[in-house]
C-alpha cells in the first residue's frame, strides 16, 4: 500500500474501534490500481457525521448535508463520507434527498462509474461488487447500473465520463457512450459551477485532445457556456500541441480559437463561473500575446507583464506558430532576471519620501514622479537607491 494509504489506516482503525465500518474509496483507490498519483484519500464509513465528530478532535464541516466531514489527522486531511444513498425527485429536479445508511454495497451502487465504485479495506483488500478493478484492467469507463437511468438522475455524470477520458485514456463503453449521445442535453439542467470542476480536469488531461473531440462528437458543446455553433473553432484547438499547457494556458487557447473580441472575453468566462483573479489573468496573457504577434517584447513589457504572465503568453504564442524551441523563453528570462527592480514595491522611495523632500503634501502628483523614477529605473539611466533618486530628482528639478 502506498504511504497515504499507511499514513491513513489509524483513521480507520478509530472509526473501528468506535463499532463502525470504514473504507477507502473512490478517485484514490482507482488510482491506486492504476499505479497512478493519488489526489487526496477518501474514506466512506458507517458512522454519521455526528458520529465521525465525536471519534475526531479536529474536524472541519465541508459539506454535512452530502454527510461529509473533514478530518484532520497528523498534518493530513481525510474527507470522511458517510455512507449513503441519494433519493431523486422526478424531472431532474433539484434538491436531491440524501440518506444516510449503515450498508457499503448501496454506497458503492450511488457512485458514478464501475471504477470509482471500489472500496478497499485497511488491509488492501478490495470490496468490488460492481467489478471496477475489471473495468480498469480493461480501460472502460461504464456506469453502475444502467447509463441511461444514472445520467438521468444527475447529467453531470456525462461530462465527468469525458473528463475521465481525458484523465486515464480510457474509452467509454458502448452502452455508456449511446446513452450520453442521447441524453447529452439533460446537462442543460446542471449548474455551471458543477461544469467547470469538470472542464478543468478534463483541459488538464492527459489525453486532453481526444476528449475534445468527444466533446464535438456527441454535441457536449451545445451545452456548455459559449460553446455552442463553435465547432470550427473548438476543431482549431485540435491543431495544436497541447499537451504541456498548464488549465490557465488552455482556457486561454480556448479563447484565443473562439476569436473572442477582448470586452466579449470576462462576459464568456463569467458565464463559466471563473474566478475574477483567473479571468484578470487569462486577459493579461491574452493581451500579451496579441502584441507579441505584432513584435517582441521590451524589457518595460516583461516588467508590466510579470513572469507568471509572459512565460504563459510566450508557451501559448511557441504553441501557435509551431515552434519546438524554447530559446525565446529563456532569452526572455534572461532579459527579465536582469531588470533592476521586478515591482513597484522594490523601488527605494516613497510617496512619503517625495513629500517630505518637496516638502508638499500628498496629491496626484506622487503617483506621476513616481512612475518617472520607475521608468527611469527601468531604463538604466538611475540607480534604484534612495540617495541617487532623491539627487536625481534634485538635481532635475522634477517636482
Ligand atoms: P479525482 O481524482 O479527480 O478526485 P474522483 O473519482 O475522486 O477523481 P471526485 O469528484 O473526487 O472524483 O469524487 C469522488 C468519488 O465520489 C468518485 O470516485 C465517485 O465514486 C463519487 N462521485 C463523485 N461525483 C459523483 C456523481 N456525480 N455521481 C455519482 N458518484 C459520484
Ligand atoms: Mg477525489
Amino acid at each position: 500500500m502506498k504511504e497515504q494509504f499507511l499514513a491513513a489506516v489509524p483513521v480507520i482503525e478509530k472509526l473501528e474501534a468506535a463499532g463502525f465500518e470504514a473504507y477507502f474509496v473512490g478517485g484514490a483507490v482507482r488510482d491506486l490500481l492504476l499505479n497512478k498519483e493519488i489526489n487526496d484519500v477518501d474514506i466512506a464509513t458507517s458512522a454519521t457525521p455526528e458520529e465521525v465528530k465525536q471519534i475526531f478532535s479536529k474536524t472541519v464541516d465541508v459539506g454535512i448535508e452530502h454527510g461529509t466531514v473533514l478530518v484532520l489527522y497528523q498534518n493530513q486531511s481525510y474527507e470522511i463520507t458517510t455512507f449513503r444513498t441519494e433519493a431523486e425527485y422526478e424531472d431532474f429536479r433539484r434538491p436531491k434527498a440524501v440518506s444516510f445508511i449503515r450498508n457499503l454495497k448501496e454506497d458503492l451502487q450511488r457512485r458514478d462509474f464501475t471504477m470509482n465504485a471500489i472500496a478497499m479495506d485497511k488491509d488492501g483488500n478490495l470490496i468490488d461488487p460492481f467489478k471496477g478493478e475489471l473495468s480498469i484492467k480493461n480501460q472502460v469507463i461504464q456506469t453502475v447500473g444502467k447509463a441511461a437511468d444514472r445520467f438521468q438522475e444527475d447529467a453531470l455524470r456525462m461530462m465527468r465520463a469525458v473528463r475521465f477520458v481525458s484523465q486515464l485514456s480510457f474509452r467509454i463503453e458502448d452502452e455508456t457512450l449511446n446513452a450520453l449521445i442521447n441524453l447529452v442535453h439533460l446537462l442543460d439542467n446542471i449548474a455551471v459551477e458543477r461544469k467547470h470542476t469538470e472542464f478543468d480536469k478534463l483541459l488538464l488531461g492527459d489525453n486532453r485532445k481526444q476528449a475534445i473531440q468527444l466533446i464535438l462528437k456527441t454535441n457536449m458543446n451545445s451545452y456548455l457556456p459559449g460553446l455552442s455553433n463553435q465547432e470550427a473553432r473548438l476543431k482549431l484547438m485540435l491543431e495544436y500541441k497541447l499537451d504541456r499547457l498548464t488549465t490557465r494556458e488552455m482556457w486561454a487557447l480556448l479563447v484565443f480559437c473562439l476569436e473572442l473580441k477582448s470586452k466579449d472575453i470576462e462576459g464568456f468566462l463569467r458565464d463559466w463561473r471563473s474566478p475574477i483573479k483567473e479571468i484578470r489573468e487569462i486577459q493579461l496573457i491574452l493581451h500579451y500575446l496579441d502584441k507579441r504577434f505584432e513584435e517582441s517584447w521590451s524589457s518595460y513589457d516583461l516588467y508590466m507583464a510579470t513572469k507568471d504572465i509572459f512565460l504563459s503568453a510566450e508557451v501559448l504564442y511557441l504553441v501557435i506558430k509551431g515552434i519546438e524551441t524554447k530559446d525565446t523563453i529563456y532569452q526572455y528570462i534572461q532579459v527579465y532576471e536582469g531588470l533592476p527592480i521586478k515591482n513597484r514595491s522594490e523601488m527605494d522611495v516613497t510617496g512619503n519620501d517625495l513629500m517630505e523632500w518637496f516638502n508638499k503634501s500628498g496629491g496626484p502628483w506622487i503617483k506621476e514622479l513616481l512612475l518617472k523614477i520607475e521608468q527611469a529605473i527601468l531604463a538604466g539611466s538611475l540607480i534604484n537607491q534612495k540617495k541617487m533618486i532623491k539627487e536625481w530628482l534634485l538635481k532635475c528639478n522634477h517636482n
